[in-house]
């Protein structure tokens, strides 16, 4: 993509599905992939005579996240209805924030290539989700499943601050481990507990105001973030060179596709007709309950990046990538607790078993490996029971099927050998049917030493434990 001079300017509005045991204003449960239609009572409905009652657990969630990114928390929390007629939407309106939004301004810190930005956070706050139109179960009809309709949202609304696709991607990673790390939401951006629209616009270096934007709404994955915002300022640069105006409007991304197409424009917005909930009283937040939330905040991703740094030395790189998500840093803190090397532990997790979560494209949650099994690994390497290759073999196995490491050293017959008797008697073998070779190494060709190295591991399966073997060719070679 060529810019041409032209600045990037984004704004993301993320919508964060809360770890609720029940709905923002009713006793429903949210469990998801429940039956259809199970999940909704005669509040998600919206049924003539019925009132909502507000859910307390919604509100303390917020109040975590408004603590961890140092915004503004308001004194009163006051809900607004906002009118729409959609199937999925029962009662004709959502009940949302307009005025007095439960956080105000905060901010956040992303990193990219080393260089740290602050991205202002504008506001969040709490609406229920609606229903889910389904049109492509039945060939003549759409499906409505109510389950989700009335579940909490805490939507976050940024500061035009992102100048980049990449700088967009950052930032919504680290709004996903902050709300992980809080453990006020899953994050699972495949379930849908984390959405994201785009707002994007271009501008000229010199230009004071900012140019016209889009919206780019139906983004459920950090690559596609990243995809449909390259796509869209690439298509405003090629208009407005084209002399064409931007037009302020809605547009959908096609991941299939790759393209973002129109949705709708501003002049056929909605008016949502916002008027404040009749059946909700304004509640108060006392400065004893912010305190509150504050003090017993757990520890939160920047935090213990540096914790990390500083007591193990790991290298920001490393840190960054432990820390990007809770999963991932309880992981890692589970391994340390069977006392492993840091270090060790660190390259483990991100090296062998991120390449495999990778290829597999799967969570470490999700995986049959666990913490005790790469400090059990670990622990075998440092104190020399097995070798590096036979480590490597050990993970593929619990990978794939799970197990008892001790017990499978022994079954798959990985132990180490590090008895020198054995060791050697292999080796003469080696030199036996080598012998050019061993000549050649004898008379100074020095590269040969790892060849026979190399002979013995293969004879052994990679068993046989390489510092032994390389003192017992020295030995042999100064005979
Ligand atoms: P709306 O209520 O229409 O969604 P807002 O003013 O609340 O509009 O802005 C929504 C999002 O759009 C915010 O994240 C904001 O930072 C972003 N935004 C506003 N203007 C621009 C612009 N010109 N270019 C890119 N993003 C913008
Ligand atoms: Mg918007």
């Amino acid at each position: 993509m060529s810019l041409n001079n032209w600045q990037p300017v984004i704004g993301l509005e993320v919508h964060v599905q809360l770890a609720t045991r029940t709905k923002l204003f009713s006793s429903s449960p949210i469990a998801f992939g429940a039956e259809p239609n199970t999940q909704a009572s005669e509040i998600d409905l919206g049924l003539p005579g019925v009132l909502p009652v507000l859910n307390k657990e919604a509100i303390n969630h917020a109040l975590k996240f408004g603590c961890a990114i140092n915004a503004q928390i308001s004194e009163k929390v006051i809900f607004a209805r906002k009118n729409y007629f959609y199937p999925d939407l029962p009662k004709g309106y959502q009940i949302s924030q307009l005025d007095d939004p439960i956080v105000g301004r905060g901010s956040v810190e992303i990193k990219l290539d080393e260089k740290s930005k602050i991205i202002g956070v504008t506001r969040a706050h709490l609406e229920e989700d609606a229903g889910k139109s389904i049109h492509d179960l039945y060939t003549n009809n759409s499906a409505i499943d109510l389950n989700r309709a009335g579940t909490c949202l805490l939507e976050i609304v940024s500061e035009p601050d992102l100048s980049s696709a990449e700088e967009a991607v950052e930032y919504l990673k680290k709004i996903h481990s902050i709300v992980t790390f809080l453990g006020i939401s899953d994050g699972d951006m495949s379930q849908g507990s984390m959405r994201c629209d785009a707002n994007v616009s271009v501008k000229k270096p010199d230009d004071q105001e900012l140019g016209t934007r889009t919206e780019l709404k139906n983004i459920n994955s950090f690559k596609f973030v990243e995809k449909a915002i390259i796509f869209e300022i690439d298509r405003q640069i090629k208009e407005l060179e084209k002399g064409r105006k931007i037009v302020q409007e809605t547009r959908l991304y096609d991941s299939k596709k790759n393209l973002t197409r129109s949705m709708r424009s501003k002049e056929e917005a909605n008016d949502y007709r916002y008027f404040p909930e009749p059946d909700l009283i304004p509640i108060k937040i006392s400065e004893d309950q912010i305190n509150d939330v504050r003090k017993n905040l757990p520890e939160l991703p920047d935090i213990m990046k540096a914790r990390l740094m500083k007591s193990y030395d790991l290298s920001d790189e490393n840190a960054e990538l432990v820390t990007a998500n809770k999963e991932t840093a309880s992981f890692f803190e589970d391994v340390l607790s069977y006392e492993v090397s840091p270090k060790n532990a660190v390259n483990w997790i991100t090296g062998d078993l991120f390449a495999l979560l990778n290829k597999n494209d799967t969570n470490i949650s999700e995986s049959k490996v666990s913490p005790k099994h790469i400090a059990e690994i670990i622990q075998n390497i440092e104190d020399q029971k097995i070798s590096g290759p036979s480590a490597k073999k050990l993970l593929e196995i619990v990978w794939s099927e799970g197990g008892e490491i001790q017990e499978l050293i022994q079954n798959e017959g990985l132990e180490q050998i590090s008895n020198d008797d054995e060791i050697e008697k292999i080796l003469d073998e080696v030199i036996s049917e080598n012998q050019k070779q061993f000549e050649q190494l004898k008379s100074g060709k020095d590269r040969l030493q790892g060849f026979f190295v190399g002979q013995v591991m293969k004879k052994t399966s990679g068993s046989a434990s390489p510092q032994v073997v390389n003192k017992l060719l020295k030995e042999k070679l100064s005979k």
